[in-house]
Parts: C-alpha cells; sequence; structure tokens
C-alpha cells in the first residue's frame, strides 16, 4: 500500500484553476477567458497582445459563477487525511487583485456563505474529529507566520513583538518553525479569532500606501496529533493553508529600492516553489528545498507522502492577459 501511494506521487499534487468575475461594469463578453471544459481552459489573446488562443489543462477549472461551496466540495477526502495523519499543503497563486485571498479566506465582509478555504477545511476538520471520537482523541493547534523578504515573523502575537524565526524542521514535534506560537484550539470559532489576529498583525507591518500583504505569504498551519484510544499510538499530521504573494512580475525600470528588493525575493521564492513541486511532479531524485525560506518552512509537507493542491487564480480582464498567461504557465508546469 505505501508502496503504490509514493509511486502514486504525482497524483498526489492537483492543481485547480479559479477564474474570479469582473468586478464592477465590464459585462463577462469582454473575458479573456475563451471558454472553460471540464479541466481545460482556453484564453484569448487580444490582438494588442499577440492576437491568438491558448488552451491549458488541469484537474479542474472553476469559472467566475463558482462558489465557495463549489470550490471546497470534494476537499473533504483532503481533509480527511490530515486526521489520518498526513501532511497537506493548500497554496493560493496568482497576480495580486485575483482572488487568492478570497479563495482562502473570503470577501472582507465575510459571511458563512462566503467563507472561504480555511475557515471551511477547520470546520470540516473539527467535524470529523468528533465523528471519530470514540476511538481518536485528537488535539489541534495552530501556527501562523508570516514571510516577507525571506524573513519569518510570528503573526500569532499579542504584544507587538516582531522577532525573526529560524526554520529548524524538527522531526520530532512536525514544527518546522518551533519557535512560532502554537495555540491549542477546540473550534472553528477559536480558529477565526486566531486568523483576525493574525491579520492584524499582518496590517501593522503595512502603511496606508503600502500593503505588504500582497508581498508577503502568510501561512496558517494546523497541526493535528490523534491518539488511538484502543492501542495508544500517536498519529500527526499537519496542514499549511498558504496564501503566496502576488505573482505578477515587476518592471525594473519603474521601482527602486525597497520595492524592487520585496520584487526580487517573491519572484525568486514562487519559482523556488514552482521548481520543488515540478520536481516532485517529474520524480526528480533531487528536490531544490533550499532555496528559498517558503520551500524549506514546507519541507515536509512537499513531496514524500504528503498532498498538495494548488489553486491559481486568474483574472478576467483583458489587462490582464500576459499576467494570466504566465500565471498558467507556471501552473502548467507544476500540474
Ligand atoms: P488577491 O488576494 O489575489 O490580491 P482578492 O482575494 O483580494 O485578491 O480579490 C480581489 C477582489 O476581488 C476582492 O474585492 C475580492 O472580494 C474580489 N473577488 C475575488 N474573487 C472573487 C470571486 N470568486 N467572487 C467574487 N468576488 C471576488
Ligand atoms: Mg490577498
Amino acid at each position: 500500500k505505501l508502496y503504490n501511494q509514493v509511486q502514486d506521487l504525482k497524483g498526489s499534487i492537483r492543481v485547480y484553476c479559479r477564474v474570479r468575475p469582473f468586478l464592477s461594469g465590464l459585462s463577462n463578453y469582454m473575458s479573456t477567458v475563451d471558454h472553460i471544459e471540464d479541466g481545460n481552459i482556453t484564453i484569448n489573446i487580444p490582438s494588442r497582445h499577440g492576437k491568438g488562443r491558448r488552451s491549458f489543462n488541469f484537474n479542474k477549472v472553476f469559472g467566475p459563477s463558482a462558489t465557495q461551496a463549489d470550490v471546497f466540495s470534494d476537499m473533504h477526502p483532503l481533509i480527511r487525511s490530515v486526521l489520518d495523519g498526513y501532511n497537506v499543503c493548500i497554496f493560493a497563486y496568482g497576480q495580486t487583485g485575483s482572488g487568492k485571498t478570497y479563495t482562502m479566506t473570503g470577501p472582507r465582509e465575510l459571511t458563512e456563505k462566503s467563507q472561504g478555504v480555511n475557515y471551511r477545511a477547520l470546520g470540516d476538520l473539527f467535524l470529523i474529529a468528533d465523528q471519530r471520537k470514540d476511538t481518536f482523541n485528537y488535539d489541534v493547534s495552530v501556527q501562523m507566520i508570516e514571510i516577507y523578504n525571506e524573513q519569518v515573523r510570528d503573526l500569532l502575537v499579542t504584544d507587538g513583538t516582531n522577532k525573526r524565526l529560524e526554520i529548524r524542521n524538527s522531526s520530532q514535534t512536525g514544527l518546522s518553525v518551533p519557535d512560532a506560537n502554537l495555540i491549542r484550539v477546540s473550534s472553528t470559532s477559536d480558529v477565526i479569532d486566531l486568523m483576525n489576529l493574525g491579520q492584524r498583525n499582518r496590517v501593522v507591518g503595512a502603511t496606508a500606501l503600502n500593503d505588504r500583504s500582497s508581498r508577503s505569504h502568510s501561512c496558517l498551519t494546523v497541526h493535528v496529533q490523534g491518539r488511538d484510544l484502543t492501542s495508544g499510538a500517536i498519529l500527526r499530521g499537519c496542514m499549511h493553508l498558504v496564501d503566496l504573494a502576488g505573482s505578477e512580475r515587476v518592471d525594473k525600470s519603474e521601482v527602486t529600492g525597497d520595492r524592487l528588493k520585496e520584487a526580487q525575493h517573491i519572484n525568486r521564492s514562487l519559482s523556488a516553489l514552482g521548481d520543488v513541486i515540478a520536481s516532485l511532479a517529474q520524480k526528480n531524485s533531487h528536490v531544490p528545498y533550499r532555496n528559498s525560506k517558503l520551500t524549506q518552512l514546507l519541507q515536509d509537507s512537499l513531496g514524500g507522502q504528503a498532498k498538495t493542491l494548488m489553486f491559481v487564480h486568474i483574472s478576467p480582464e483583458p489587462d490582464a492577459v500576459s499576467e494570466t498567461i504566465s500565471t498558467l504557465k507556471f501552473a502548467e508546469r507544476v500540474a
């Protein structure tokens, strides 16, 4: 069984594409998305960008009318596997404004219907843990960190400290950032409180003109420890929910100083992530985890027996078409 799971490595990396709706006025006939059929998406490239069409294939494609519930609908097995002791990584990739935070968290004015993957995943996790309570006793704890300019920062602090943290993968505790606060939770509402705290801490680092959240990676990690009530055996799984920094390429002639440095850090870490996932998908023997903080952080949860789901987001506007194509090319490489 183990052998088959390792052999099926490629099957453990899934890529879903999501197209967000137009946000204002413009109607869908303007969309660069020509059509969507199962896992296939075809993009119309407007003449000013070199006219033509390109098709891409993924495990699934969600169009602009897909709801948060649709997007989550077949993720239950993934969540269940965390409680079975597997590690899972769920990523949101795409240019700024393409809907990453919407998918992972939801819109600013959150309702139950508009809750994103993070809330639904936690809700599912507690539900399944409860269903198993006669056979397993689960402990759930969370960490939330941010990676900005290749520095790791704890987002679950209440005293405003801004300490740089080290990544030290510990096979004993299963924690890759042992010094980040690890907070025990017992319900979805506990997690919502912590996510709000993390969100507030993330904003502190930003100024009015400088929304840092699009230029840092944020990662909510849920650690699960289950004790088999008959045998006493312990199993450990974790789930990383990652809202990546915006993937847009920055015009080097237009930015300088800090912005250029940020852009270079983001480019490097996103391509390091792409390299790791692509080399796992190709079953390469060498996987280049060391090239970025992000891939170091997730090392134990990418490859091996871990399961990965990448949501790639695209904006439908004609203006966004070159970012759209580059996003889809990135995703095609890891799919
Ligand atoms: P990102 O995190 O990639 O920068 P956001 O998630 O903030 O992008 O999305 C940009 C805007 O588009 C937000 O106002 C968000 O609420 C809206 N939006 C994104 N995806 C959807 C969607 N699927 N349906 C409705 N609104 C969306
Ligand atoms: Mg965002």
